[in-house]
């Protein structure tokens, strides 16, 4: 079919109404969930004529699921972004202002995630509105709490692996520069804690200092676990790495701490288990206590399991997406990510997925959140082509 014209208009409008909508994650300070967006989404949809369906992930926290059907009902392509935020503490600007100045549209979510759910929703309606099947069936799904425990496209992969949602492959909307990431880490998040004996801290001596015991452990950590990461280097997402991310012991300023724990945001590459890995170390660690004097320590279940994602370049939407964005910019590419998204989760169900959106990363959960509006117009424009053109590859090898 031929590729409709997306409205700028209708996107700068859609983004607005977005971001001026707050959806921080419950999870985080002053969280209001994402009820009012997945509302939104709800209504553009049925003002579009595009049929959906609300799947309840828990109590006030939907996800929508847009459908548009195509010319073949046996094949589907997934569009996917998530509707809730960060917080908006430390802020300069008015988080839900969604103001516009110098081609730039600010606030929270602006560019993480909510141009791309902007530019996935205009591309879908100016379909559905041009009165042309595309050849593909597309589904667009809004989901709830990425920022936080995943719970929205968990749900969504349940109904994949259930047999209830079929796609052939997935585009997951996040700040990626118009490029194409094709291979991110995962993550293990554990606690590791030092255990001591309190004691009056007149008299060190006589009790166990869990903090230098802690201590010993970041050491060993640095010098010992650190240096083999290198080895694991993965081409395109780079080695593991490990961040000692929250450290939080002793009970008063007089008491020797008899407890103290470690936090570790532990990244994994495409290939490593998470779980296989957080018994590695607990088994590494282990055996440092049992050879350190004095050192007693437990390392806690993981409370964060995250798997890495790898997409093969030869799947054929790696390719058509690509084709699609030379049409609206050059110099864009596949690449690898340190940062984890929700493509993992629906390659873990066998979908094919590619992570894709415009703006910065870097932008993301900043205090200053903005996005370049010609840039959510060149995705959406990407989009309404890729869709257009997405089962046309038999006619294309035909003519080649
Ligand atoms: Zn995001």
């Amino acid at each position: 079919m031929t590729v409709p014209n997306v409205d700028r208009e209708e996107i700068w409008r859609v983004l607005r109404d977005l971001v001026a909508i707050p959806s921080v994650n419950p999870a985080f300070l002053g969280g209001t969930g994402e009820a009012d967006v997945a509302c939104y989404v709800e209504n553009y949809l049925e003002s579009n004529g595009i049929p959906y369906i609300v799947q309840t992930v828990s109590e006030g926290r939907s996800n929508v699921i847009g459908m548009l059907s195509g010319m073949r009902a046996d094949r589907t392509l997934l569009l996917e972004a998530h509707m809730d935020t960060v917080q908006t503490t430390g802020m300069t600007i008015e988080p839900f202002g969604a103001k516009t100045a110098s081609g730039r549209l600010y606030g929270r979510g602006a560019c993480d995630t909510k141009a791309s759910l902007a530019a996935m929703l205009v591309a879908l309606g100016t379909l559905a509105r041009s009165g042309r099947r595309p050849p593909v069936g597309v589904h667009l799904a809004a989901v709830v709490d990425e920022e936080y425990r995943y719970a929205g496209v968990a749900k969504l992969a349940q109904a994949i692996e259930a047999g209830e949602l079929c796609y052939e492959a997935a585009i997951v909307g996040e700040p990626t520069g118009l490029s194409r990431v094709v291979a991110h880490k995962g993550c293990v998040r554990f606690r590791i804690e030092a255990r001591g004996v309190a004691g009056h801290s007149s008299d060190p001596g006589k009790g166990v200092n869990a903090i230098e015991q802690a201590m010993e452990i970041v050491r060993y950590l640095r010098e010992v676990v650190e240096p083999g990461y290198e080895a694991l280097r993965h081409p395109l997402v780079g080695p593991p790495t490990h961040c000692i991310a929250q450290i939080e012991g002793g009970e008063a300023p007089n008491t020797i701490p008899g407890a103290c724990k470690l936090t570790i945001d532990r990244r994994t590459v495409p290939g490593e288990d998470p779980l296989d890995v957080w018994a590695r170390m607990k088994a590494d660690l282990e055996r440092f206590a049992d050879e350190t004097p004095g050192l007693t320590l437990m390392v806690h279940e993981p409370f964060i399991v995250d798997y890495a994602m790898e997409i093969s370049t030869d799947e054929p939407v790696v390719g058509k997406l690509a084709h699609a964005v030379d049409r609206v910019k050059s110099g864009t590419a596949e690449h690898g990510a340190a940062y984890g998204t929700d493509a993992s989760k629906l390659a873990r169900v066998g979908v094919p997925s590619i992570v894709f959106g415009p703006g910065d990363i870097r932008q993301a959960h900043t205090d200053d959140e903005w996005v370049e509006l010609a840039e959510v117009c060149a995705a959406a424009d990407a989009l309404a082509a890729l869709i257009a053109n997405y089962g046309n590859e038999e006619g294309e090898e035909q003519t080649a």
